[in-house]
Formats: structure tokens, sequence, C-alpha cells
């Protein structure tokens, strides 16, 4: 993504007062890192220091997240880290579904404009986020394709933190994205757009036939 479009798109996140979630924030905490990062993180939702830094994970969570990226030859300048949501819900509760909903187009901005390799999501709200309903004690660790992206769920930092056992499975699982990586490639997300356009203009068409 050409970085003045990823300033753009930060402005108006920063401007944005489409839910009720801009009433109680400190400021908004679109994502950084590379623009045209490989690999996205993405977690679910600002917590208190992020509101007050304005960044994504610079808590205790933060933390463990720069130690696993570190682990594998990688620093917060070489990937992008965001959340599905970009202002901190009060005190630190699930965001509702139509936050989410009202709050979805930053990230897809994001998605298709990084094109990254590798989504990884971190914890389950991250993941339902692409694929509802699904377990993530069943679906961590897996890579799991979702056209056109490939996406690899992982327990989230703060889950780590709070049992050990968690810990070194996230470890495990983060020493195997440079490999995933490695045998990826970024998605072609104009011919996915067009594709998506032309099934829209056949249905159209189907209709104007019935
Ligand atoms: Fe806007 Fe998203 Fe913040 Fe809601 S959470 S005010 S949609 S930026």
């Amino acid at each position: 993504m050409n970085p003045d479009v990823l300033a753009e798109l930060n402005a108006r996140i920063a401007s944005c007062t489409a839910c009720a979630l801009h009433q109680g924030r400190t400021q908004t905490v679109p994502g950084d890192g590379d623009p045209n990062a490989e690999v996205l993180f993405i977690g679910e939702a600002p917590g208190f220091h992020e509101d007050q830094q304005g960044s994504p994970f610079v808590g205790q969570a933060g933390r463990v997240l720069d130690q696993l990226l570190l682990e594998i030859g990688l620093t917060r300048a070489d990937v992008f880290v965001a959340n599905v949501i970009k202002c901190r819900p009060p005190n630190n509760r699930d965001p509702l579904p139509e936050e989410i909903a009202t709050c979805e187009p930053f990230l897809t901005m994001q998605i298709s404009g990084i094109r990254p390799k590798l989504i990884v999501t971190l914890g389950r709200f991250a993941l339902q986020y692409f694929l509802p309903g699904t377990s993530i004690s069943r679906s961590r660790g897996k890579v799991i394709r979702s056209d056109p992206y490939l996406l690899y769920p992982l327990y989230h930092p703060a889950a780590a933190l709070r049992q050990s056992r968690l810990f070194q499975v996230l470890r495990d699982d983060f020493q195997r994205i440079p490999q995933i990586v490695a045998g990826a490639e970024r998605p072609d997300v104009r011919a996915t757009a067009s594709a998506a356009a032309v099934q829209k203009e056949d249905s159209a068409t189907q209709l104007q036939l019935l």
C-alpha cells in the first residue's frame, strides 16, 4: 500500500464518529507497521494502553508479541499489526456486532491495500471475524485458505500470559511463520474483486431474466 494512502486512511479513522465507541476513546488505534508487509497480525480491539498511546499491542501482550517476533527474526517494522476495531470498547468489553460491522470497511481497506501473504489472527475474536463460529482450540496452528487470503489462527498473546502452557504453543506456532510465508504468494485482490464483480453481474442478469 502506498504510504500516502495509508496516511489518508489513518486520518479517516482518526476523525471517525460512525459508532458509539468514539465517545469513550482517547484516540483511535488504526494499526501500524510496514504498509507492504508480508504478514499482517490482527487482534481484537485496543485496550487501555493502546488507547492512551494510539498503537496496537503496547502493553504486556505487546511485549510478548515483540519477543515472539524477535525469535523469528522480525520486528514490528517488518510486519503490520492492527485490530478488528479501531477504538477501545468501555472497560475492555467485547465489541458489539454493530460496532464491528460499522468499523469493518477500515480493516477491509487495510487488508486489500497491504495484500499480505499471510494474515495471522490473534485470539478467538479475530479468528471469528473471518470464520464465524470457528473454534480457536481446533483451528489454531492450521493454515486456512479463506480466498483470496491465507489465514493462520493463533492464540492471543494475552492468553499466553495467563496460561504458561499456551505460551509454548504460541511460541511453536510463531516458529512456523517464516516457512509458511516463504511458500505463500501475495493474493491477487484485483482478480478476486473482478471475479466477484462478474459473479454479481451474472446474478443481476439472471434476476433480470426471471
Ligand atoms: Fe469509527 Fe471504528 Fe472507532 Fe467506531 S470503532 S468510531 S467505526 S473507527
